[in-house]
C-alpha cells in the first residue's frame, strides 16, 4: 500500500481534528454519522464538513451514505493519525521507503531528526478478515468490538510489550522504540530475511542458533508461533535477530505443544532443503542421551524447563493486559468472524458523548493531542485550505 506522506504537509490542525473526532466515532460505529462528527469535533461556522470533503480527496476517509450519511477512516487516516502524533513526539521526522509488506502489515523506514534509520510497522490486522464480514452489520455492540482498528491498535501494542521484555531478557529482537494506535517503531534490523540467503558460511551454526532460540523461548514460557524464514533476519556476519511478535503465546496455551513443534519444524525443513542440512549425521544428539531432543534432533517440549512468571510479571507492566492477549488471540484462532456474526443490540452514540453532546475528559484529550501541529510535516501553506475559512479560531 502506497503512503503518500506528501498529503500531511498539506493538512492542517482542524483536519487532525476532524479526523480524530471520526476516530473517537469509530469507538462504537463501523460508519460514523456526519452529524457526529460534527458534534464531537465541534468546529465552527459548519467548518467540519468542508473538512470532511479535504479529507475525502486525500482518501484519509471512506464515505458512505448506504444507510444513513457517515464516514470511516481508511488505513490510511489511521496511519496519518498515528505517524503524526509520532512526529509530534519527536519519534522520527520523515518516512521513508517501504522494505516490507506482509499479509498484515506495512512496513517503513523512518529517520529521526539526526539521521538515524527506524522501523515502522503499520499493522493491518483484519485486513483480510474483516472484509469478509464488514457488509453484515453497521454497528458494532462493543467499543471494542472486533473492528480493525482495535485489532491493530492491540496487534502494536502487544508487539512493542514483547519486543521490549524479549530484548530486556537479551533475546535478539529489534529495539523497540514507540508505538501509537496501529505503529510500532523499532530499530532497523541491518540484514535481510533469511528467506533470500541462498547461501550460508556456517549453516549449522546458524541452525544450532536459531533452534537455541526456540528453546530458549520456551524456557521462559514463550512460543513464536511464526517462527520461520520470512521472521529471521541475519546479516553478513550470519547474526540472527528474530521479528513479528503479535501471534506469540504462552507455553500454557492449550496448543502450546503443537505451536512448538510447527516452529521447530519450519526451521528443519527450511534447513534440510535450503542448505541440504541431514539431522540424523550432522548432529551429535543421536546418541540416545537425555539431551532434550528426540532421534531426529528435534527438541521436545515436555523436556523444556521454564523458569516461570515471565509473561505476567514483564508484560503486565508494559500496559498489555490479559484481556486484551484474550481478544486478540480469539481474533487470530479465528474466532472473531462467528463472534461478529452474533446478534447485538445497535448502539448509536459514542460512550464519551453527554446528552448535549460534549465530549469527556479523555476524549478532550484525544483531540488535543493532535493539536500544535508545528512539524515538520506542514512546512508550506496551502491554499486550497487558505480559502476554507475553518483555520481561524
Ligand atoms: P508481518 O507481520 O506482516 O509478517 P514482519 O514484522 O514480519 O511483518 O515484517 C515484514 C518484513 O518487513 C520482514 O520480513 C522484513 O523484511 C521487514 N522488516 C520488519 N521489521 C524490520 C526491521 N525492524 N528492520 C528491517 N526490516 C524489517
Ligand atoms: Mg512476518
Amino acid at each position: 500500500m502506497k503512503l503518500d506522506v506528501d498529503v500531511l504537509r498539506y493538512l492542517y490542525k482542524d483536519d487532525f481534528r476532524v479526523l480524530t473526532a471520526v476516530e473517537l466515532g469509530m469507538r462504537n460505529h463501523e460508519i460514523v454519522p456526519t452529524e457526529l462528527i460534527d458534534r464531537i469535533a465541534r468546529l465552527k461556522h459548519g467548518g467540519t464538513y468542508k473538512v470532511l470533503k479535504n479529507l475525502l480527496k486525500h482518501k484519509l476517509l471512506h464515505h458512505d451514505s448506504s444507510k444513513y450519511d457517515g464516514f470511516r477512516l481508511t488505513y490510511l487516516g489511521y496511519d496519518f493519525l498515528a505517524i503524526k502524533t509520532m512526529v509530534n513526539k519527536g519519534v522520527f521526522v520523515a518516512v521513508g521507503r517501504q522494505i516490507g509488506v506482509g499479509k498484515e502489515s506495512d512496513i517503513f523506514e523512518v529517520a529521526r531528526e539526526d539521521g538515524t534509520v527506524l522501523a515502522m510497522k503499520l499493522h493491518r490486522l483484519g485486513r483480510v478478515s474483516f472484509r469478509a464480514v464488514k457488509s453484515k452489520r453497521d454497528y458494532l455492540r462493543h467499543r471494542s468490538s472486533y473492528n480493525w482498528l482495535y485489532l491493530s491498535r492491540l496487534a502494536a501494542l502487544k508487539e512493542f510489550a514483547f519486543m521490549k521484555a524479549l530484548e530486556t531478557h537479551g533475546f535478539p529482537v529489534p529495539n523497540a522504540v514507540e508505538h501509537n494506535r496501529h505503529c510500532v517503531v523499532m530499530s532497523l534490523v541491518q540484514g535481510y530475511p533469511l528467506v533470500q540467503v541462498k547461501q550460508l558460511q556456517n549453516p549449522e551454526t546458524v541452525f544450532e542458533t536459531i533452534i537455541g532460540l526456540v528453546v530458549r523461548l520456551a524456557e521462559r514460557g514463550l512460543i513464536h508461533c511464526d517462527f520461520n524464514e520470512f521472521n529471521i533476519m541475519i546479516d553478513d556476519d550470519e547474526k540472527i535477530t528474530m521479528i513479528d511478535f503479535p501471534q506469540m503465546v504462552s507455553v500454557s496455551h492449550r496448543n502450546a505443544q503443537m505451536y512448538f513443534d510447527r516452529d521447530v519444524e519450519c526451521i528443519f525443513k527450511f534447513f534440510r532443503k535450503r542448505f541440504n542440512l541431514s539431522f540424523e549425521e550432522s548432529l551429535d544428539d543421536m546418541d540416545g542421551s537425555d539431551d532434550g531432543r528426540d532421534g531426529a534432533g528435534k527438541p521436545c517440549f515436555s523436556a523444556i524447563e521454564r523458569s516461570a512468571g515471565f509473561l505476567d510479571r514483564e508484560l503486565a507492566a508494559s500496559g498489555f493486559t490479559r484481556k486484551d492477549e484474550e481478544d486478540i488471540q480469539r481474533f487470530i484462532e479465528g474466532k472473531a468472524e462467528s463472534d461478529m456474526n452474533s446478534d447485538g443490540e445497535e448502539v448509536d452514540l459514542v460512550e464519551d458523548l453527554d446528552e448535549a453532546g460534549n465530549i469527556d475528559g479523555n476524549s478532550s484529550d484525544l483531540l488535543e493531542q493532535n493539536e500544535g501541529y508545528e512539524s515538520q510535516w506542514i512546512e508550506k501553506p496551502c491554499e486550497a485550505r487558505e480559502s476554507s475559512g475553518s483555520e481561524k479560531e
